[in-house]
C-alpha cells in the first residue's frame, strides 16, 4: 500500500518533483504527449474527447495493451519456447478488450461461469479457456467440461469429485491442473497475498494424494500444477521460490506416480508501475519493483531445472491492461472551508475541488488508497503550484481522494476551475469490474482508443432505464 501519507519532503520539493515528473509524461512517456496545453493519450485529445462524451468515462488504448502482451511474449520467447499466455479477464472484461487480446493471438483466463460464456461468445475456443476459482458449482464445471477448456484449476478435493461425475457422465476428458499453495509469501498488498496462508489451492503436501486420484479416474487428465503467488507482487524472489516449489514437486510425482506433466501454470502477478522512476518496492509497491523480463527470468531459470520443453502457462491480468487505461473526471464544483480545532481557533483553509467521479466508479483510488498519477489534462503545460483536496459526488466523507502528492493533497495549476479535466493514470486494471451503482450513479461509460487512433465507444454508461429495470415493482 502507498506510503505517500508519511511523506517528510517539503512542499517545494514535492512540488519540484512533481513538475519534473509532469514534464517527463509528456515528454517521455510512450502514451502521451500535449497540443494546445492538452494531453493526448496515443494520439487522442483527451479534452476533445470529453467535449463529445460526457465524464466521468474511462478510455482504454488498444496500442498500449499491444504493447503490453508484446514485451509479455517477448520475455518469455527469448528464454523458452512453449509458452501459453491466459490473460485474466477479471482484469478487464469489456467484450472488446478481451476481443483485442484474442485478436493479438492470446488466451484468456475466467474465474465464473459467466466469464466463461464471455470468452466463448468472443470467439475464444475452449482450448484457449482456463478455468479458475475456489467455489465451481455443478452447472459451471459442466460448462467447463462441455466446452472442453484447456485448463480447470482444481481447487479442492470436492471440486474433484464433481467434476469426475461430470466428465464421467459427459464421457468427456476434463483436463485439469492441480492448483497447490506453494506457501511462499509476498510483499504486496495483504488482501490480494494468494500463495500464503491462502484460501486458494490445496496443501502441497495432498498434491500426489491428488494426481493418485486423478491416475484412477479415466474421463479427467492432469495435464500439471498450477499456482498463483499473488498481486502487484514486487519483487522476483516469491515467483522463483514458488516456481522452484512447484517444479520439485511435479519432479518428484512424476517419478513417484510414473507420469508425464505437460505444463506447468505459475499464475500471474507481474507488477505495473502506479509509481514512476526509482523507489522502494518493498516499502511501497506502487512502484512495480520488477518488469515483465524480470518474472520471466525468475521462472523460466527454474523450470530448465526440469524440463526445457515443458510448456510454461502464465495468466497475467493486471500487467495486460493496467497501464493501458485513463479515468476522466470532470472539476464540477469547487469551494473553500475553514479547518478549526477543537478549540475553534482556525488551523487553515481548504481548496476542494470536487470531481464527478467517486468510489462507485473508480473504487481503487478511494477506497484501496491505491495511488494513480494525475494531471489537469486541460492544462498539462503549466507550472503546478497550488494544493487542493480532491472529492467525488458520493454522500460518504470519505468519498474523497486520499492518495495525492503531500498525503490528501493534490497539486494543480492555479487557474484550474470548474469545467477542467482531470485525469488519473494507469486506470485500466480491475476497474471497470469493480464499478457499482451506489447512489444510484450510473457505471460509466468505456471508450477505445484504437490502433488508427480513432475513438470508440466499447461499453455504454448505465441508463435510468437499467438502473431501475432490475427492480420489481
Ligand atoms: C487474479 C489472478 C490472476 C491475475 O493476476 P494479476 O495480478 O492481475 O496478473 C491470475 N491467476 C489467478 C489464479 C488469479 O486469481
Amino acid at each position: 500500500m502507498s506510503q505517500s501519507s508519511i511523506n517528510t519532503k517539503s512542499r517545494e520539493q514535492l512540488a519540484a518533483e512533481f513538475n519534473g515528473f509532469r514534464k517527463k509524461v509528456i515528454s517521455e512517456d510512450r502514451r502521451f504527449s500535449t497540443k494546445d496545453g492538452h494531453l493526448i493519450f496515443d494520439g487522442a485529445d483527451l479534452v476533445e474527447i470529453a467535449k463529445k462524451y460526457p465524464t466521468p468515462v474511462f478510455v482504454y488504448s488498444e496500442k498500449e495493451i499491444l504493447r503490453n502482451l508484446q514485451e509479455i511474449t517477448d520475455a518469455f520467447d527469448k528464454r523458452h519456447n512453449n509458452t501459453k499466455v491466459f490473460f485474466a479477464s477479471k482484469a478487464c472484461s469489456v467484450m472488446k478488450i478481451m476481443d483485442i487480446v484474442k485478436s493479438a493471438g492470446f488466451c484468456v483466463e475466467t474465474n465464473s461461469q459467466y466469464e466463461v460464456k464471455k470468452a466463448l461468445d468472443i470467439g475464444f475456443k475452449g482450448e484457449q479457456i482456463v478455468f479458475n476459482g475456489v467455489v465451481k458449482k455443478p452447472a459451471d464445471l459442466e460448462l467447463a467440461i462441455s466446452n472442453d477448456l484447456y485448463l480447470i484449476n482444481v481447487d479442492s478435493f470436492y471440486e474433484l469429485g464433481v467434476i469426475n461425475e461430470i466428465a464421467t457422465r459427459l464421457q468427456k476428458v476434463a483436463n485439469v491442473c492441480v492448483r497447490v499453495e506453494p506457501s511462499v509469501p509476498s510483499a504486496t498488498h495483504p488482501g490480494l497475498v494468494t500463495a500464503y496462508h491462502a484460501k486458494s489451492g490445496i496443501d502441497l503436501q495432498e498434491a500426489e494424494k491428488m494426481c493418485r486420484m486423478i491416475k484412477d479416474m479415466p474421463y479427467v487428465n492432469a495435464r500439471g500444477l498450477h499456482m498463483h503467488v499473488g498481486d502487484q507482487v514486487p519483487e522476483s524472489e516469491p515467483f522463483a521460490l514458488a516456481t522452484r516449489v512447484l517444479v520439485e514437486e511435479s519432479m518428484r510425482l512424476e517419478k513417484v506416480l510414473d507420469i508425464k506433466f505437460e505444463l506447468i501454470n505459475v499464475g500471474g502477478g507481474i507488477p505495473t508501475p502506479y509509481k514512476y522512476g526509482e523507489g522502494d518496492a518493498l516499502a511501497d509497491n506502487m512502484y512495480p519493483g520488477i518488469d515483465s523480463d524480470d518474472f520471466a527470468q525468475a521462472i523460466v531459470d527454474e523450470v530448465h531445472k526440469w524440463r526445457e520443453d515443458i510448456q510454461i502457462c502464465i495468466e497475467p491480468g493486471r500487467k495486460v491492461v493496467g497501464s493501458a487505461a485513463v479515468m476522466l473526471t470532470q472539476v464540477s464544483c469547487e469551494k473553500t472551508k475553514t479547518l478549526y480545532d477543537a478549540n475553534h481557533n482556525v488551523e487553515g483553509v481548504v481548496d476542494w475541488k470536487f470531481v464527478d467521479a467517486g468510489y462507485s466508479v473508480f473504487c481503487d483510488q478511494l477506497y484501496w488508497n491505491w495511488f494513480f498519477n494525475y494531471l489537469n489534462a486541460s492544462k498539462v503545460d503549466q507550472d503546478y503550484d497550488t494544493w487542493v483536496k480532491l472529492a467525488g459526488p458520493l454522500c460518504d466523507g470519505g468519498d474523497y481522494f486520499h492518495e495525492g502528492t503531500d498525503g490528501e493533497f493534490f497539486l494543480m495549476p492555479a487557474n484550474t476551475e470548474i469545467g477542467d479535466l482531470i485525469v488519473f493514470l494507469d486506470a485500466g486494471a480491475y476497474s471497470i469490474e469493480s464499478q457499482t451503482v451506489y447512489n444510484n450513479r450510473p457505471r460509466t461509460a468505456v471508450l477505445l482508443v484504437n490502433k488508427e487512433g480513432k475513438v470508440q465507444k466499447i461499453r455504454r454508461e448505465d441508463r435510468y432505464e437499467d438502473m431501475i429495470g432490475y427492480d420489481i415493482f
